[in-house]
């Protein structure tokens, strides 16, 4: 019996390279893109691996969990690390990151991430890219959760390792990633007798053994299904226009923003700013005395379908996620994501706007 998922042909060369050159148009970039076979941490930490070694510095800024992550990572590979901690409610500006590279002008690599999920805010990037290449440092970029939801431009940023995933706006699968790497950094990897090769985490054995030779010869056998879902993934957005794909979670973020001040009850957003806001999933902050992870449990008990979560971690017992990403990106959602929530902090016994809500999400900005 043939199955839709099995017994399919082996996904060719010409057709991962085909991939390789649409996620390219995606990121508007001229660089080298690699589809790495595993989930977005696989190219995020091979990076960090290639580009970083023992002797180097490196500047690490932390908005949010991830960041902790790299920095970890840059430790282990023998680089001495300057941590540049920002609060989780704010986003860090480009004038932070000048004054730490001033503080160590002996920096070579500059690690950020562009949009936290976990956290809901956004780095301004395009700034950050001037002062970063200004110094000259190589600048990694964790564009996950913005990819799809926000632009995301690392040839005008001056970005030289832009990592993304399709599991967050782009509303694709999980188990491949991407990542562009500029002539620098690849210099960077090729200098490093530390980066990995013949691992399943080299970046340069793709870059010799796929990239030089003209892309003739795929490696190994590809997460095949993975790759079928990201083609989709691709074609899905190319049909829409990512222009409009981001205007939705733009919608999406600013309804939910209004309609969680509307609700009223203590709710509030998580990140002060609007504008360091990120587009790709709303946070919010749960009212004093009440605790995020059961108001989450209760929104999802009155309506399963609603991308509600609480916060990770430490976070868990006062941040409320809303990830209205991918096919979630909709004013709809924020709506039905608020109305959940209203009815479980009423139930908690607070007082709440449901309609005020309801209005502020229609009345937002499309
Ligand atoms: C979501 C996300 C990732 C990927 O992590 P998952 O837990 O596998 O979804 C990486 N970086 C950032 C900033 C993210 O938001």
């Amino acid at each position: 019996m043939t199955h839709p998922l099995l017994d399919l042909p082996p996904l060719t060369a010409a057709r991962f390279a085909e991939i390789e050159r649409r996620v390219a148009a995606l990121l508007s970039t001229e660089q080298d893109v690699v589809i790495t076979q595993g989930e977005a941490l696989l190219p995020l930490e091979g990076c960090i691996r290639s580009g970083a070694r023992a002797g180097s510095t490196a500047l690490n800024v932390v908005t949010g969990p991830y960041g902790q992550t790299f920095g970890n990572w840059l430790r282990d590979c023998g680089a001495h690390v300057v941590d540049l901690e920002v609060p989780f409610h704010t986003a860090v500006t480009a004038e932070q990151i000048e004054r730490a590279l001033a503080e160590h002008p002996e920096t070579d690599f500059v690690s950020l991430v562009h949009a936290e999920a976990a956290t809901g805010n956004t780095n301004p990037v395009a700034e950050i890219g001037e002062v970063v290449r200004a110094h000259g440092a190589l600048f990694y970029l964790d564009a996950v959760a913005s990819v799809g939801a926000e632009p995301v431009l690392p040839d005008a940023w001056g970005v030289d390792m832009c990592i993304i995933g399709a599991q967050k706006a782009m509303g694709g699968p999980a188990g491949v990633s991407a990542v562009s790497v500029s002539a620098r950094a690849w210099e960077r990897f090729a200098a490093n007798p530390a980066a990995p090769r013949r691992s399943y985490l080299s970046l340069l054995d793709w870059k010799e053994r796929w990239i030089d030779g003209g892309r003739p010869a795929l490696l190994h056998a590809p997460a095949q299904l993975e790759m079928l879902a990201l083609e989709a993934c691709l074609e899905r957005i190319e049909a829409e226009g990512l222009d409009a794909l981001m205007g939705r979670h733009a919608s999406a973020a600013a309804a939910t923003r209004a309609g969680a001040l509307a609700l009223g009850g203590g709710l509030e957003p998580y990140v002060y700013e609007a504008a360091e806001a990120a587009p790709v999933a709303t946070t919010l902050r749960a009212p004093a005395g009440t605790d995020a992870s059961e108001l989450v449990a209760k929104a999802l008990a009155a309506d399963p379908s609603v991308p509600l979560a609480a916060g990770g971690g430490a976070l868990a017992g006062e941040m409320i996620r809303v990830n209205h990403y991918g096919v979630d990106a909709t004013p709809e959602m924020a709506r039905r994501s608020l109305a959940a929530l209203g009815a479980a902090l009423r139930d908690s016994g607070a007082v709440v706007d449901l309609a005020a809500a309801e209005r502020a999400v229609t009345e937002a900005p499309r």
